[in-house]
């Protein structure tokens, strides 16, 4: 498996270099964006290896044989396997069996929306789904570093144009702002397929209206000369650079001005934010204490930026985890002591008293518990999650 790792990990590299070729960029482009190679001793690398393996459980399941399109979150993603069963959306919307023609020495290879933010769109996010299930694969999916800052400067170096839409963000508020989009399609799973597609393609209203390094409203906005606009950290950092972080022009910081439509805009949407946390908490009071009285449910309120927050400071919550949640607080009561940007929760555990920053999706409200039997069922059976330092 470290073999395995470490030779699709390179594979993966050289396919990133490529791509930087291509685009008539310097092949190492990309570089500082990922681990360092080889890993320092005990460091665990943000790119990740997948095993998929048959499984006779889930045949019995009723699962639908076509898996819901997905796309990766990474740079890109190389996939081997004993079976085709793959199939990628074309630009027409077409859906074609991308690795029927593939041996057994043969990778797919899937470009991800990190790539395609990075390239400002000139590399498009590869759309693709599962039509065999029970065949056995390997995937690589080549990430980002988590402290990484995408940014597109290379791109408008080599003469691209740069719509607003890609500017610089770090890599992890990117990948959160994925995941609560992700989690908002999932909610929305009747709409209407061609409103899907612009939720995968587009930026959310809210990562627009905010500064990508903080996650803050740009209630503070100024404008450049070059017509972009930044505001909290992103400001200070283009103001310290002198340039613009998304066409790389030059700053002069006496020719800034206040963007007020920006900042107006900001306002409202922060304002609606604000009110639907209230609305949300207040309406899961009244349900405590209606008991039995027909309420609505928050979850099917009409905006998905609400279930970001579905908890309150001072409630008591159970630990579920994700898999880099260590051990020791899966499956703890805790108790919300502050809430964060993006859906994120300091809690601290009952029984040890030690805290720990958690995504809302990591918690679960101690009333609604399902029986065990329940929560398994809810778990993927296909995929064994598997991280390995390269360096080991
Ligand atoms: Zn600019």
């Amino acid at each position: 498996m470290d073999d395995a790792f470490r030779c699709l990990g390179e594979a993966a590299r050289a396919a990133l270099s490529a791509i930087a070729r291509h685009l008539r960029l310097r092949t190492n482009v990309f570089d500082h964006l990922l681990d360092d190679t080889p890993l320092p001793f005990n460091e665990v690398s943000s790119s990740e290896l997948l095993v998929a393996y048959s499984n006779q459980q889930h045949l019995h399941s009723g699962h639908v044989p076509t898996s819901a399109p997905q796309v990766d979150r990474g740079f890109l993603m190389l996939v081997a396997s004993d079976h085709p069963g793959i199939e990628v959306c074309d630009p027409n919307g077409q859906w074609y069996l991308a690795d029927g023609l593939s041996g057994p020495g043969d990778l797919l290879l899937l470009t991800g929306r990190a790539l395609s933010h990075v390239t400002a769109g000139l590399r498009q996010t590869s759309r693709y789904r599962i039509t065999n299930e029970s065949r056995g694969s390997l995937t690589f999916r080549l990430m980002p570093r988590a402290n990484a800052i995408l940014d597109c400067s290379p791109i408008s170096a080599a003469g691209h144009c740069v719509p607003q839409m890609y500017q610089s963000i770090s890599a992890s508020q990117f990948m959160d702002d994925l995941c609560a989009e992700e989690h908002a399609i999932s909610n929305h799973s009747e709409a209407p397929s061609g409103s899907q597609g612009s939720f995968v393609s587009e930026p959310s209203l809210r990562s627009v209206l905010s500064d990508p390094l903080s996650g803050a409203f740009l209630e503070d906005a100024m404008v450049l000369l070059c017509g972009h606009s930044f505001g909290g950290l992103m400001l200070k950092k283009v103001i310290e650079m002198a340039r613009c972080t998304i066409c790389n022009g030059e700053v002069d910081p006496a020719t800034l001005f206040p963007n007020l439509a920006l900042r107006a805009v900001a306002t409202v949407v922060k304002m609606e934010d604000d009110r639907r946390l209230f609305h949300n908490a207040a309406l899961r009071k009244r349900r405590k204490e209606g008991n039995g009285e027909l309420l609505l449910d928050t979850e099917n309120s009409p905006s998905p930026r609400g279930v970001q927050y579905p908890f309150v400071v001072g409630e008591r919550v159970l630990i579920m985890g994700n898999r880099r949640t260590p051990d020791k607080f899966i499956g703890k009561e805790a108790v919300i002591t502050s809430q964060c940007l993006n859906g994120w929760y300091l809690v601290k555990a009952v029984d040890s008293g030690e805290s720990i920053r958690l995504q809302y999706r990591s918690l679960k409200k101690v009333s609604e518990l399902q029986p065990q039997s329940e929560m398994r069922r809810l778990q993927p059976l296909t995929f064994l999650h598997n991280k390995y330092p390269s360096g080991s």
